[in-house]
């Protein structure tokens, strides 16, 4: 066997180990379609190797040049697919449509020409290098880019340079060969096909990252929001208003906590069943949603108890805040239970006070809440503890 055929066939076992990972991937993540398209075009790059590896063997090697070519043209496709699904992009199938027939057709008259003709080459590495400068152009319009994305941009742009270079790389190697035969024995084609499995396993090893990075954030985000409320739970809440605050002490802005709690919640679940309880919560989650800003970090962090960080807010503006959902929750409707049966909710709220941290805030938020409870519940109470004082306000809230 020569050494570029040997290479060939380390490429096949390459291209179907990837494909695999790639298969396995998409296994894990059944939602997105990214990982299918990908796995497909490493199993075309595969087929593309066997009909290499059997070019050597035929005598008119006319058809399947054009097939070879095609084979590995539709796998490039089947990438770029696969990246448009990943950065939510369209994908440009008319385009690539239109580029894969009139390359195919070029490569098939190409052959026409002399066989070291640089057009003829060029016929064969230009669609290549669209192909691979499109996957570029597709990563780079996505509406967000992190740096990972951006190396993978630079990454597909020089292997779409890499095509570019062959027939350079063909010349300063001594040409591709007379035939197939003289091809598969050149020293170019062992330097092309080992170029070309360098770049394709970095690039196939960066979408793993990539994908694999995308399942772990979408696992932590799903381990942190609660079904019934589609709010933090309780973990979730806890992390990012830790970070809330950090950024907000940083800034030197105030920011306070507000803590709500259904009020007799037992009593609606042994009146009205445990099923109407949960839609109660639900309910409620769903209206403090809507009076939520994009800023505020809000978590059910217990069974009829809800958290809800306002960075940028001061106590008093905390205070008119739970005010204001107090007020609109006790008139909320929930299926279910029967007027004149209300939905009422106690608050409690604190302000965060310089060297203060969560946990201290969120005891103070409760024992707010505690006196709300004991002074007739559907009310709201401000923590007037060390550290709340800081306005003139809050000592008269
Ligand atoms: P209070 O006004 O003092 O808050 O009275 P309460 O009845 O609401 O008091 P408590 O906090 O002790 O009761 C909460 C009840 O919520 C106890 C528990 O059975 C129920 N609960 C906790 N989680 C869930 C849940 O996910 N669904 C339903 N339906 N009930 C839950
Ligand atoms: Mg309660
Ligand atoms: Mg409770």
């Amino acid at each position: 066997m020569s050494a570029a055929g040997f290479i060939l066939a380390i490429n096949l076992v390459v291209a179907g180990l990837l494909g695999t990972a790639f298969l396995m991937v998409a296994v894990y993540d059944r939602a997105r379609v990214t990982a299918r398209w990908l796995a497909f075009s490493f199993f075309l790059g595969m087929a593309y190797y066997v009909v290499e590896v059997s070019m050597p063997f035929v005598t008119d090697a006319r058809v399947p040049v054009v097939v070879a070519f095609a084979v590995f043209l539709a796998a490039t496709v089947a990438f770029n697919a696969g990246v448009a699904h990943k950065y939510e992009v369209g994908v440009p199938w008319r385009l690539m449509g239109a580029i894969f027939v009139a390359s195919t057709l070029a490569v098939y008259f190409a052959q026409d020409l002399p066989r070291q003709d640089f057009w003829r080459m060029m016929a064969y590495q230009v669609p290549y290098f669209v192909m691979q400068a499109i996957a570029a152009g597709i990563v780079l319009s996505a509406r967000t880019q992190r740096g990972i994305d951006f190396a993978l941009a630079a990454l597909l742009s020089a292997s779409a340079l890499q095509f570019l270079s062959k027939p350079f790389l063909a010349a300063a190697f001594g040409g591709w060969g007379a035939n197939p035969q003289a091809y598969s024995q050149s020293t170019y084609a062992m330097v092309s096909q080992s170029l070309g499995t360098v770049f394709a396993m970095a690039i196939a090893l960066m979408m793993l990252v990539i994908l694999v990075r995308d399942l772990i954030a979408d696992m932590a985000e799903k381990s942190e929001t609660d079904t019934l409320s589609g709010l933090l739970n309780r973990r979730g809440f806890e992390r990012q208003a830790h970070r809330a605050l950090a950024f907000g002490s940083r800034q030197g802005m105030p920011i306070s906590l507000v803590i709500a709690d259904i009020d007799h919640f037992k009593s609606i679940n042994d009146n009205f069943g445990h099923a109407i309880g949960d839609r109660a919560i639900a309910t409620f989650a769903q209206f403090l949603r809507t009076a939520l800003s994009d800023h505020h970090v809000a978590g059910r962090i217990g069974g009829e108890e809800f958290a809800v960080v306002l960075p940028g807010t001061n106590l008093v503006a905390a205070r008119l805040f739970a005010e204001g959902v107090r007020g609109v929750a006790a008139r909320l409707c929930v299926e279910g239970i029967p007027e004149p049966s209300r939905l009422t909710a106690s608050f409690g709220v604190a302000e965060l006070a310089s060297g203060e941290g969560l946990q201290e805030l969120m005891q103070r938020a409760d024992k707010a809440l505690y006196e709300a409870k004991k002074s007739g519940r559907d009310r709201v109470r401000v923590s007037t503890e060390k550290g709340s004082g800081r306005s003139p306000e809050a000592r008269n809230a």
